[in-house]
């Protein structure tokens, strides 16, 4: 994606506004326990690395409800908690696929149901231990290890950020390009949404205005996204406003200058 010269400047103010403005969370509070898993004994080691991919998996984003659905269902099926990849791969994948509903990990059963084939996948490369994923503590290394485990494009690129926010792995990697972030880069630099569809294209302008991290625009992407909204963007609390390219340029319902929210 090139952008044009105008829409360079106003991707540089951006990034500016965006790092300046961040509310810097430490990697704890923003990722649980794997940011400390260091300085744990070596099964409980295995077990937070495979619990965080576990939930990572089912869209874990920032401590929400998929890593309460894990520790719920850590908690109450024991018999998972050592060696999680292998007993799901052990679990006949009809038997996993039904009973979907009462491990209750996620609310869809398609995300319940591609654990058993990438559960196979840890175990055969990786002796299900999650951690050989990352053990060389390369950034694109470990990219390419989970689009091989089929963990899918954006998960893979949010774990490879997660697990950089930890000091585990490093290196250059990408936001993880879904709904909110393809929204607030589309807006904010070309005056209209991206299709998360086209997720590709929100990442190869994060490429364009951070090239030295393109990470590092992800969580206050993300954040953003919160006012950002889908039909009613709360622009007057936003502070990309100034710059914006859709504020400049639409017209949104309810206006109170006549012209814009
Ligand atoms: S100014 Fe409005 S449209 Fe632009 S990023 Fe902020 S909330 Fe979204």
């Amino acid at each position: 994606m090139a952008l044009s010269a105008d829409q360079i400047v106003r991707g540089n103010w951006i990034v500016r506004e965006l790092l300046a403005k961040q509310k810097l969370k430490d990697s704890l509070e923003l990722w649980g326990d794997i940011a400390g898993y260091f300085g744990k004994e070596e099964a409980e080691q295995k077990h937070i690395a495979n619990a965080f991919l576990l939930a990572c998996l089912l869209d874990y984003r920032r401590r929400d409800d998929s890593w309460a659905a894990v520790s719920k269902f850590l908690s109450r099926y024991p018999e998972f908690r050592n060696d999680i990849w292998r007993v799901i791969s052990e679990t006949p994948q009809q038997e996993w696929k039904a009973a979907s509903k009462q491990y209750n990990l996620h609310w869809e059963s398609r995300p319940h149901n591609r654990l058993w084939p990438i559960a196979v996948e840890i175990v055969y490369w990786f002796g299900g231990d999650a951690r050989c994923i990352w053990s060389d503590g390369n950034a694109i290394n470990t990219l390419t290890r989970l689009y091989w485990i089929g963990a899918g494009e954006q998960i893979s690129r949010m774990i490879v950020g997660a697990l950089k926010d930890c000091g585990i792995v490093s290196g250059k990697s990408d936001p993880k390009g879904d709904v909110r972030v393809c929204r607030v880069v589309g807006r904010s630099i070309l005056g209209m949404e991206i299709d998360p569809t086209n997720a590709s294209k929100a990442i190869r302008i994060c490429r364009e205005i951070h090239p030295t991290d393109p990470w590092k625009l992800d969580g206050p992407h993300y954040l953003l996204g919160e006012i950002c909204r889908g039909h009613t963007p709360d622009c007057r609390n936003c502070y990309l406003r100034e710059k914006c390219a859709y504020y400049a340029t639409t017209i949104i319902p309810g206006a109170g200058d006549g012209s814009r929210k």
